[in-house]
Order: structure tokens, then C-alpha cells, then sequence
């Protein structure tokens, strides 16, 4: 694909299908969405008092703010700590609620969630972010119809966000293209697909993704709570549904969501292409917010993905003759590289992984993870997990490869 333009793409993982150098790609736009709706959450902060009546109120004020500034940092927990303060002191006003509700979200508590944010809307009805929200919420736990009328009221409270009328939007496809799906469920996975001749591909798929949650768990040392939702479509529902480009192989965005034929026994390609997007889902259940080099590293790594010798000496010419990349650079989306320039993004980021497991350990590489999860920016996480400062760790990577 060119430039990676995918209109509302919300693709988070996604693996390429065909064609050398056949490095997956990625995007990141439901990241983007849910940062700008963070970005306005913090508008929609706790109303001043022209007057502060009380030390009550006070209090409350500043414990929401505290809030707010954990949620920015990517703290969760502190953050859910905080709102719960203010509610001690005043429990009857939307902004705790709605920030408390945001916390667990993040934290993965769905039923936190959806009691704090229906809560937040009871008491301020015309917030568009409550009911944004509460669609996120409900979209995660697959009630489609749910979502969709959360985000038509709020398309109704705001109807000037291009987001919101883009998520519907996008919902409604998906519904329409569901509501005839089949489920199919092992204790870890819940796969959807349509039409009984796929009734054995979901069966192959399950088996891959149980190995996946085996393999990428026993290297992690993570086993996601949470069931993870894996869709299946036929090449055209993919599109739709994805606006995904032709030559995706599948992208993880919440949600696993492959174009799958008729397939009839496992290959290899659906192997590599089922851990890659998983690795992706794991991720996501450590850290919400991973930067781009650690993420696709990680899931072509546990793919398998190998280097091989002529990638191994363009490396090589690249670091004596010093044109590789920071990996500071790498940390945003690689969806408005070209072709060749993410093709490069995704070598490097494989290659520094390996390098850091290599080096460090898997189990200090989770430790980054870890410390990400906790809101630690890339530097500080790097620091704490490996004890050596992210300009140290990106010159070994460098000199590896010399
Ligand atoms: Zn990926």
C-alpha cells in the first residue's frame, strides 16, 4: 500500500499478506481517536465554583484534577484512586464519575466502567463524551447494538465530531455485516464468522490462537483476563468493514479481524499471521499505549519472523555509515510511511527487539512493558527495566549490528 492511507482506518496490528518484503503494518488509529477524546476529556473537567462554598468542594476540585493529570500521564490506577477520593467528598457531580469510569475503562474494568459512566450521564445527560465512552464500553464487550445508540446520542449531543459520526458509522457496518455471524467460543477466545463452510476455519483458527496464547504467554509471562474477539470475514466483508488495503493480512484494533477463505487446513502463513496479531492483543492488555517499535517488534518476533542475510547487511552498511534511525523516531504510527520506509520500520523494530531479548532477557523486556503500563514514558521505562538509559540502549542496538 502506498502511504497507508485507509480513511477512518482504526487499525492498530496489521499484518501484510503478500508481496516481498512482506512486513506487516501498522496503524494507529483508534489510539489517535481515543487520545483526542482524552485530549477533550480533560476540557470537560469539574466546573470552577465561582464561589467555593466549602472545603468539601475543594478538596474534590483538586482531587479531580489530580485525576485528570494521572490519566494524562497514563497512570490508571492512580488515577481511579483519585476520583474515588473525590467522590468521598462530593458524590453527586458527572466529572468524577465520568473520569472514574475512564480509569477502569483503561484498567480493563468494563463493569467499573459502565457503572460510572451511566452514572455520570444521570446526573449531565447532554455530555457527548459520557455516551462516547460508554459506546467504547460496550463496543469492547461486543454489544454492538448497545454501542451504536451510545454513539448516536452522542453524534446527536455533538453532531459537528467528524469522530463520533465515523465510529457510528463504522458500527454500523460492522453490525449489519455480524448479526449473522456464528460464535464460537474456547475459554480464551470468542471467534465470529458467517456461513457453514467456515465452520472448520474457525475450528483451525481457535487451535492456532489457543498455541498462540500458550506460546506468546509462556514468553511474556501474560495471559490476558479478558476473552479476546476474533472476527472472521470473507475478503470482501473485510474491506468493508476495515477499509482495510488489499494487501492486509488481518489487524488487531481491539478486535482480531482477518479475511479468511475457505481455508481447510493450517498453514504456515495463518500461523505467523494468528501470533502476530494476538502478540498484538497481549500488548494491548499490558500497556493501552505502546510505542510502534516495541509493539511490531514484540509480534514479529513471537511470529517467528527471521532477518535474513542480505536485511542483516543492509543493516550493517546503514549503522557503520550511521543513517539508522533513533528509535525514539519510531515510536509513533508507521501509517503515513511509504512502502520502503515501513519496510524499514518494521526491520529495525525487529531487529532492536531481538537485540534487547538477546541481551536483556524476554523478561526484562516485559519488565519495559510493565513499566510503560504503569505510565512511565519510553525513556524512563527503558531505564527502569534494563538500567540503561534509552540513548545507551539505541547505540548497542546500533554497534550489533556493525
Ligand atoms: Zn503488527
Amino acid at each position: 500500500m502506498a502511504a497507508g492511507r485507509r480513511g477512518q482506518g482504526y487499525m492498530i496490528g496489521m499484518a501484510r499478506r503478500t508481496g516481498s518484503p512482506d512486513a506487516p503494518r501498522e496503524g494507529t488509529g483508534t489510539h489517535r481517536f481515543l487520545a483526542l477524546l482524552a485530549a477533550s476529556f480533560v476540557l470537560f473537567a469539574a466546573p470552577e465554583p465561582a464561589f467555593p462554598e466549602s472545603a468539601a468542594q475543594n478538596t474534590y476540585i483538586r482531587c479531580v484534577k489530580n485525576g485528570h493529570q494521572q490519566m494524562k500521564a497514563g497512570d490508571y490506577q492512580a488515577a481511579r484512586d483519585a476520583f474515588r477520593e473525590a467522590l468521598q467528598y462530593i458524590d453527586d457531580d458527572a466529572a468524577a464519575h465520568l473520569g472514574l469510569g475512564l480509569a477502569y475503562f483503561h484498567l480493563g474494568d468494563d463493569t467499573g466502567a459502565e457503572r460510572e459512566l451511566t452514572r455520570a450521564a444521570g446526573i449531565s445527560p447532554n455530555s457527548w463524551e459520557t455516551y462516547q465512552w460508554l459506546g467504547e464500553v460496550h463496543y469492547r464487550q461486543d454489544n454492538l447494538e448497545e454501542a451504536a445508540q451510545d454513539w448516536e446520542r452522542a453524534a446527536e449531543l455533538n453532531p459537528s465530531s467528524s469522530e463520533v459520526r465515523a465510529r457510528l458509522e463504522r458500527i454500523r457496518r460492522e453490525h449489519q455485516t455480524e448479526k449473522d455471524f456464528n460464535r464460537d467460543v474456547t475459554s480464551h477466545f470468542l471467534v465470529k464468522y458467517e456461513g457453514r463452510e467456515k465452520i472448520e476455519a474457525g475450528k483451525i483458527v481457535l487451535r492456532i490462537l489457543e498455541d498462540a496464547y500458550g506460546e506468546v504467554g509462556r514468553g511474556l509471562a501474560y495471559y490476558p483476563d479478558r476473552e479476546i474477539q476474533v472476527i472472521l470475514y470473507s475478503s470482501q466483508q473485510f474491506q468493508e468493514v476495515t477499509d482495510a488495503p488489499g494487501w492486509s493480512g488481518g489487524i488487531f484494533d481491539g478486535k482480531i479481524r482477518i479475511p479468511i477463505g475457505g481455508i481447510e487446513k493450517e498453514t504456515p502463513g495463518l500461523r505467523k499471521l494468528l501470533f502476530h496479531e494476538y502478540t498484538h492483543a497481549v500488548v494491548r492488555s499490558i500497556v493501552p499505549r505502546c510505542p510502534t517499535w516495541i509493539n511490531e517488534g514484540l509480534a514479529q518476533y513471537f511470529e517467528g519472523r527471521e532477518i535474513d542475510a542480505h536485511q542483516r547487511e543492509i543493516m550493517r552498511r546503514m549503522a557503520q555509515s550511521g543513517k539508522l534511525p533513533s528509535l525514539s523516531d519510531l515510536e509513533g504510527s508507521f501509517m503515513s510511511l511509504n512502502n520502503d520506509q515501513a519496510f524499514y520500520a518494521y526491520l529495525f523494530s525487529l531487529s532492536s527487539i531481538r537485540y534487547a531479548v538477546d541481551t536483556f532477557g524476554m523478561y526484562r523486556v516485559k519488565m519495559v512493558l510493565e513499566q510503560l503500563g504503569s505510565g512511565a514514558d519510553t525513556g524512563k521505562a527503558i531505564d527502569k527495566a534494563l538500567m540503561i538509559s534509552y540513548e545507551e540502549f539505541d547505540r548497542g542496538w546500533k554497534r550489533s549490528l556493525e
